[in-house]
């Protein structure tokens, strides 16, 4: 299935998790900023050092790396049939920018997701993941960090996408598959109207 759209949601809500499952059942890639700064991080080249002293910190790394590296990941012949972002846009400033990337592309977004989990859970699952998996940005004052970020900076988007009439709110807590069943429900229930 050809559609565009975006997932958003505080640290810790199970992004990562859900895009995999619903690009999975569309046929689509998952384009996850966080996992691409990660992956350039482990391999240690110039980008992902410098991204890495950003997301040590929870502090996002400058839109104008973010923004061209994912101009570039959209440009991939995987991604001209659809795609779902994961981790971005994050901020006002791209939102702004991908616009122009997808108006240069002729496309537009077809649905923004929302996941709706409370911060007392996520900052929990993030203690829990940060013990299992050791990822460097999942200290405690890192995470209430990211979540400060989360509020101020990428909440406002929600307002932006409400207001264009493709934004989707999906309830965040529950189990894994609780909340794929929500995913695939509203996103379904959306794009038929
Ligand atoms: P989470 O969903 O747990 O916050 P992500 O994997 O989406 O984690 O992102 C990890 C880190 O990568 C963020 O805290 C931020 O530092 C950086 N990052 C990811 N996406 C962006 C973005 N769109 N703009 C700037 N920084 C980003």
């Amino acid at each position: 299935m050809s559609v565009r759209l975006i997932l958003v949601g505080p640290p810790g809500a199970g992004k990562g998790t859900q895009a995999d499952l619903l690009c999975e059942s569309l046929g689509i890639p998952p384009i996850s900023t966080g996992a691409i700064f990660r992956s350039h991080a482990s391999s240690g080249d110039e980008l992902g050092k410098m991204a890495e002293s950003f997301t040590s910190r929870g502090e996002l790394v400058p839109d104008s790396v973010t923004n061209k590296m994912v101009a570039a990941r959209l440009a991939q012949p995987d991604a001209a049939g659809g795609f779902l972002l994961d981790g971005y846009p994050r901020n006002l400033p791209q939102v702004a920018a991908l616009d122009a990337i997808l108006e240069d592309a002729g496309t537009h977004v077809d649905a923004v997701l929302s996941l709706i989990a409370d911060d007392d859970e996520v900052v929990q699952r993030l203690l829990g993941r940060a013990a299992s998996e050791g990822r460097v940005d999942d200290t405690e004052d890192v995470i209430r960090h990211r979540i400060e970020l989360y509020h101020g900076q990428t909440e406002p988007l929600l307002a932006v996408y409400r207001e264009r009439g493709i934004l989707v709110e999906v309830p965040g807590m529950g189990t894994i598959e609780e909340v794929a069943a929500n995913v695939q429900s509203e996103l379904k229930a959306f794009l038929s109207k």
